[in-house]
């Protein structure tokens, strides 16, 4: 019998950490001799893989920043990992304000009412000697958040007026960075360079300059001038991965591509997403599966009934296209994909047995599948297959 829940979704802590430190080792040393920082992105439930399980591993592996998207995921993220400093990195709103102070959450800012809103609710803290540190962020050519650098003037005077925030980091996010050879990627940095040169002339000295997700990392090509450019103005260079802690990444595309792709290559699954055989039935030529009846038996064959479907995060676009494994053999999907069932034909899987085990995602017998098939089989990315494991499937701690 495999073990209660059925449906569930084993979470790999040593792969995990291993992750972790395969991705720190790419940025250690630097040819300036610094050490770049890691800041592990766990927002979205970790990627879909559990922040209560995720946020104190990475923690206790050696990260001392963690990133959010909200406050309301930095204040689970709090309670699990008292230390950790943690970057709310979607930005402030007005509501948020009193608990991101009670949780000790630092903010991402790029609206002067947001600097307003921080100013105002720092003076009626209980302890308001310590200033409240703050991360800018700028927005090089994404057009999504951050504050334009011709923005920045209006920036300084706020902050100057503010004695009760600090600016301790400044930082951007690249839109195309797995595009090795993007020439956006050229003209994002170009304008973070100038917006920091910008940041320190107007007397300015932040501790942490920060760019660069899990492409970044892996594509080697942004760590060594951001080390460059954070020793130059006497502060500290850190990246933000996110996906590629938990074993993915893009597709790179350029000139240097093939040693982003070996760095992407070690990295390891840390999900597993697995059900077992609820019943099997065998069914004759003509026989219409599910809804729609968009599949037909074109001859005698074997189909498994599985407890699990689009309620759980199975995309529906699975339907009549993707596979599972069963027995280390890949069982099509056939028929529509239901809320809470799927039929696998499981014809070619000599033995499959009720109970059974089978991998949605994953590994066995040396086969597997992985987000990267769904994501194609569902025309998506990996990231949204990820994300859309639903709650309903419980993160179990895996070795
Ligand atoms: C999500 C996010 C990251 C991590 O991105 P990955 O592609 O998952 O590595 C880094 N920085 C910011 C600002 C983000 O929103």
């Amino acid at each position: 019998m495999p073990p209660f829940p059925i449906t569930r979704a084993e979470i790999s802590r040593s792969r995990l950490v291993g992750n972790f430190q395969r991705l720190h080792s790419l940025l250690q040393p630097m040819p300036t001799g610094e050490c770049c920082d890691l800041l592990a992105v766990v927002k979205a439930d970790a990627y879909g893989h559990g922040l209560l399980l995720c946020a104190p591993w990475l923690a206790e592996a050696g990260a001392k920043w963690l990133g959010v998207t909200s406050v309301e995921e930095g204040v689970a993220v709090r309670k699990l990992c008292p230390q950790a400093r943690i970057l709310v990195m979607r930005g402030l709103l007005r509501s948020e304000v009193q608990e991101l102070f009670d949780a000790q959450l630092t903010p991402t800012i790029w609206d002067l009412a947001q600097l307003d809103w921080l100013a105002e609710a720092a003076q009626h803290r209980a302890f308001a000697a310590e200033s409240i540190p703050v991360h800018l962020e700028l927005d090089t050519g994404m057009t999504r958040q951050g504050v334009s650098p011709v923005g920045l003037t209006k920036f300084f005077d706020k902050l100057k007026t503010s004695p009760a925030l600090r600016l301790e980091s400044v930082y951007t996010h690249f839109a195309s960075p797995e595009m090795l050879d993007a020439e956006q990627n050229r003209q994002q940095w170009a304008a973070f360079e100038q917006a920091v040169e910008q940041i320190a002339a107007a007397g300015f000295h932040p501790q942490w300059l920060h760019a660069g997700n899990s492409s970044s990392v892996l594509g080697q090509q942004v760590a060594e001038p951001l080390a460059a450019l954070a020793a130059k103005y006497g502060a500290r260079c850190m990246m933000r991965p996110g996906i590629a802690l938990y074993g993915y990444a893009s597709r790179f595309t350029g000139e240097r591509m093939a040693t982003a792709e070996i760095a992407r290559a070690s990295l390891e699954l840390v999900l597993t997403w697995k059900t077992a055989i609820a019943s099997l039935r065998t069914v004759e030529a003509g026989a219409k599966v599910g809804y729609g009846a968009t599949f037909t038996a074109p001859e005698k064959i074997r189909l498994a009934l599985l407890p699990v479907g689009y309620a759980d995060g199975l995309n529906r676009k699975l339907s009549n296209c993707g596979h599972v494994l069963v027995r280390g053999v890949a069982a099509p999907i056939v028929g529509r994909i239901s809320m809470d069932l799927t039929v696998v034909d499981v014809s070619s899987v000599p033995g499959a047995a009720v109970s059974e085990e089978v991998i949605l995602l994953g590994e066995q017998n040396g086969l597997r599948i992985t987000a990267d098939d769904h994501a194609r089989w569902a025309e998506t990315i990996p990231y949204e297959i990820l994300c859309a494991i639903s709650a309903r499937v419980p993160r179990v701690a895996w070795e």
